[in-house]
C-alpha cells in the first residue's frame, strides 16, 4: 500500500517519468527523510510492542520499527506550511478508543436541554440589518463578535453530526446570501470568511450545530491573505498558477482528485490529521459539484472514520473579484471525549506532526467521490 514514508522512492520515480512535474515539487517543496534510533531496555519492551505494535507483526518485527523509526518532512517554500510524518506516531499511548459512541449521543441529547440555539429567534440576538433565514437555518449575530461582521448559521438541528445534502448545502447557501447582505450593507467588507467548528474539539462552545461567517475590510485574516499572497507571488516568479501546480504535483503523485471542475487534494503539509483542501473555481453556493464533493468528505469523515469533532473552513476570494480560487479545508480534531490535545507546541510553534498518512485518506475519497 502506498504510504507517504515511501516519499523517496516516488518522487525519485517522478523525476525520470514526469521530470516537469518533479521540477514543481522542486520549486515549492523542501523535504527530507530520516531515521531515529533507539534502544529500547528488556524491562520496557513488552510495553512499548503494547503501545506502538502492530498485531500483523511478530515481536522482532515491532521491536526493530521501534528502535528505527522512519521519519519524513516537508516544507512548502511559498506559504510556509511544515509537516512532519511518523507511522508510529498513530498509535502512541492515549488516543485508543474507548465507549465513545454512547457517551456522544448522551453530550448531544443533553445539551439539548435549554439550549438557546434550538430557539433561536428568541435567544439569539439578530444582526443590525436582521437575519437571513433558510429552510434549515437562520443567521444570527454572534454574542462575542471576533470581528465588526461576525455571526452565525444556526442549523434547525440541534445535533451537529445530523445533516443531509439538502441541509448542508443550505447552510453554504446562507452564508454566502449573509456575505452579499453584509457586502450591499456596506461595501468597504470585502473580505468573506465561513469557519464550522464542529463541537467542543474543535473550539465550538455550544453543541448545536452552527457555523461562524465573517466579513472583515481593508485586509482578509491572516491566512487568507498568506494564500492570496502567495498565489501573487508565485505568479509573478514563476509565471504559472500555484493552485493549478499544486494539483498537478499531487495529482502525479496520487494525492489529488477531481470532479467535474472541482479539485481535491491531500496535502503533504497538512495542518494536522486528514486535512482535505478542496478547490473550486466557483463559489460553492453556485457550484452543486462543491457541495457534493464537502458533503460527502464529511459524510464519510464522520461515518466511516469516526470522525467526531472537525473544523470546516472556506476561504473566499476578495468581493467582487477573483484574485484566488475557492478554497475548502476539512479537518479532524480529534476525539470528543480524549484527554489528549491534538495539536501542542510543534503545531503552533514548530511544524505539525501528522499520524495519518496522506495515502490512506486520498484512498478512502477516491473510493467515495
Ligand atoms: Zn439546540
Amino acid at each position: 500500500m502506498a504510504s507517504i514514508l515511501n516519499w523517496e522512492e516516488k518522487i525519485n520515480q517522478l523525476k525520470i517519468s514526469n521530470p516537469d512535474t518533479y521540477l514543481i515539487f522542486k520549486r515549492i517543496y523542501k523535504y527530507n527523510t530520516d531515521t531515529g534510533s533507539m534502544n529500547i531496555p528488556n524491562s520496557f519492551k513488552d510495553n512499548a510492542i503494547s503501545y506502538l505494535g502492530d498485531k500483523s507483526l511478530s515481536n522482532q518485527e515491532n521491536l526493530e520499527r521501534i528502535e528505527q523509526q522512519k521519519i519524513i518532512k516537508f516544507y512548502n517554500i511559498w506559504t510556509g506550511e511544515g509537516a512532519v510524518f511518523n507511522s508510529l506516531r498513530a498509535k502512541r499511548p492515549g488516543i485508543k478508543a474507548g465507549n465513545r459512541e454512547n457517551q456522544l449521543e448522551k453530550l448531544i441529547q443533553d445539551s439539548e436541554e435549554n439550549c438557546d440555539f434550538c430557539n433561536p429567534e428568541k435567544f439569539t440576538p439578530s444582526d443590525s440589518f436582521g437575519r437571513v433565514k433558510s429552510e434549515f437555518c437562520i443567521t444570527a449575530a454572534n454574542l462575542a463578535k471576533y470581528d465588526a461582521y461576525s455571526s452565525l448559521i444556526i442549523f434547525k438541528k440541534h445535533n451537529p453530526l445530523d445533516f443531509n445534502q439538502e441541509e448542508l448545502s443550505d447552510y453554504i447557501n446562507t452564508a454566502f446570501k449573509w456575505f452579499n447582505r453584509v457586502y450591499e450593507y456596506d461595501r468597504r467588507y470585502k473580505f468573506p470568511f465561513m469557519v464550522w467548528n464542529c463541537l467542543y474539539k474543535a473550539g465550538a462552545s455550544q453543541v448545536h450545530g452552527h457555523a461562524q461567517i465573517l466579513m472583515t475590510r481593508d485586509f482578509p485574516y491572516a491566512k487568507i491573505e498568506n494564500i492570496i499572497n502567495t498565489s501573487i507571488n508565485y505568479k509573478k516568479q514563476v509565471g504559472k498558477n500555484y493552485f493549478s501546480d499544486l494539483y498537478k504535483l499531487h495529482h502525479s503523485m496520487g494525492l489529488a482528485h477531481s470532479k467535474g471542475e472541482v479539485k481535491i487534494i491531500v496535502s503533504i503539509t497538512p495542518l494536522k490529521e486528514k486535512e482535505v483542501l478542496v478547490i473550486s473555481p466557483n463559489p460553492p453556493s453556485k457550484s452543486l459539484e462543491a457541495k457534493k464533493v464537502i458533503f460527502k468528505i464529511l459524510r464519510n469523515y464522520i461515518d466511516v472514520l469516526g470522525v467526531e469533532s472537525f473544523n470546516l473552513s472556506i476561504y473566499c476570494p476578495k468581493y467582487p473579484v477573483n484574485n484566488i480560487p475557492y478554497l475548502i479545508k476539512i479537518i479532524d480534531r480529534g476525539k470528543l471525549f480524549s484527554k489528549t490535545a491534538d495539536m501542542g507546541g510543534m503545531e503552533l510553534y514548530g511544524s505539525s506532526v501528522a499520524s495519518d498518512d496522506p495515502y490512506n485518506i486520498i484512498q478512502h475519497l477516491k473510493e467515495i467521490l
